[in-house]
């Protein structure tokens, strides 16, 4: 079997499980739900969900067995793999491992950077790319005023202490703001580090590819990718890859096993001891060819429509702030860069906890947003939030006008005339 590609491309991009489902409101009416918590975990697009159905009956062992299901999960799970690296412009040395998240798929790579290597990781991160690092001991940056100054700082620490690897974000899944990974990558490789992008924001919003940025690492997961839970992948390098001990020892990563001593396989198969999650790899590149039929500009003008329109709705209601890591520059100004942003808006709103806020808007409106810290806990702190934390809507190729709209509204019915 192998993974067709569709060109069908209706309602909004592509078209998404569960858009518009009925919701119970606290009145004990129901309106359709707008998702807007989709940097949480997207939902699955149509084609991804019509794959399992296709696949399941053919649920069989992997590289392990003669049968003709063995034959098409084996093949499916392969497939799968090489659409992912194309997906992803892997170059010829690079490897695709599977691994269960974007979270495992960068503690997979803290565990293979080369013994004494340092790593280079900067204090706005999402904890799966702090955490790692952290308890590695490696070093961290703090982000400056400006993103042209924290890339600045970042070179001069480069030049001041040897590095192994700069471990960094695609887009903060707190503010939307997307990273220059190719200057990144160039700055990086000059100092001769490798630079590994925690793709988990980014992937689903813009195409991102190994070959052109010339990262060298990329992770990210399949449920922000409008794929199901329980698969993600790390793409890169082979020889950091191979020459680590497995990342999980038991079947499937050896090619022999002696009382005596064992022969590891080459990665992927090094990294993916275990019967692997075959329908999490391929619902994933399912989702990879999707987006591929639509493109990248067609995906961020979409997303940026709609921040735009929500941005200018929220600046209607003076409680509202939306946070940044970094200060706008003024577009106008010569030699000003465009700010980049995928479609992730967090605020808070003067006199309301965020909690209550996410609650309020889900109960009274069928809104679903996020709340809290984000899991970036030293971002939240140098933004000055404590525990409370933000709201944070999110948008994907499912969202529409008519669900910022819905957002806004219900804001402004709160503010006005209270809950
Ligand atoms: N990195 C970023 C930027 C994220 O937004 C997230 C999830 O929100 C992760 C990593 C972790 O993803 P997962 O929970 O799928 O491992």
């Amino acid at each position: 079997m192998t993974v067709s590609v569709s060109t069908e491309c209706v309602d909004a991009l592509l078209p998404v499980v569960g858009a518009g489902l009925p919701v119970p409101l606290v009145t004990g009416t129901a309106v359709p739900y707008a998702n807007l918590d989709c940097a949480a975990s997207a939902p699955a697009l149509r084609a991804v969900a019509e794959l399992v159905a296709t696949a399941l009956p053919y649920y069989a062992s992997v590289h392990r067995g003669a049968g003709y299901a063995s034959q098409v999960s084996t093949a499916l799970l392969e497939n799968s793999r090489a659409c992912v690296g194309r997906f992803l412009g892997a170059r010829e040395e690079d490897v695709v491992v599977f691994t269960r998240n974007t979270t495992d798929a960068l503690n997979l790579l803290a565990h293979c950077v080369p013994a004494g290597g340092s790593v280079l990781y900067l204090d706005i991160e999402h904890h799966a790319n702090l955490l790692p690092w952290q308890r590695r001991g490696d070093v961290v940056l703090e982000a400056a005023p400006t993103l042209r100054e924290t890339l600045t700082d970042l070179e001069a620490a480069l030049a001041a202490t040897p590095t192994a690897l700069v471990a960094v974000t695609g887009a903060s899944n707190v503010t939307g703001q997307v990273l220059p990974i190719a200057e990144l990558a160039e700055i990086t490789h000059r100092h001769g580090a490798r630079i590994a992008v925690d793709a988990a924001q980014l992937a689903p919003h813009r195409r991102v590819s190994l070959r052109e940025s010339g990262v060298d690492y990329l992770a990210l997961s399949g449920h922000k990718l409008y794929a199901p839970y329980g698969a993600g992948v790390l793409v890169g390098r082979r020889d950091w890859l191979d020459e680590a001990p497995a990342y999980l020892a038991g079947g499937g990563a050896v090619r022999e096993v002696g009382l005596a001593g064992t022969d590891w396989a080459p990665a992927p198969a090094r990294h993916e001891g275990g019967t692997p999650n075959v329908l999490g790899a391929a619902t994933l590149a399912r989702a990879c060819e999707e987006l591929a039929t639509v493109g990248g500009a067609a995906l961020s003008a979409h997303e940026e429509a709609l921040r735009q329109r929500l941005l200018a709705g929220l600046a209607t209601l003076p409680e509202v702030k939306v946070l940044r890591i970094w200060a706008q520059e003024d577009e106008r100004a010569e030699g000003a860069e465009r700010e980049d942003c995928i479609g992730v808006v967090s605020f808070t709103v003067t006199g309301y906890h965020a909690g209550w806020l996410a609650a309020y808007l889900s109960a009274e409106h069928g809104i679903g947003v996020r709340d809290g810290r984000f899991c970036a806990h030293p971002l939240l702190a140098r933004l000055g939030l404590g525990a409370d934390g933000a709201v944070r809507a999110s948008f994907g190729v499912g969202s529409s006008s008519a669900d910022v709209d819905r957002l806004v509204q219900a804001l402004r019915t709160l503010l006005t005339e209270g809950a």
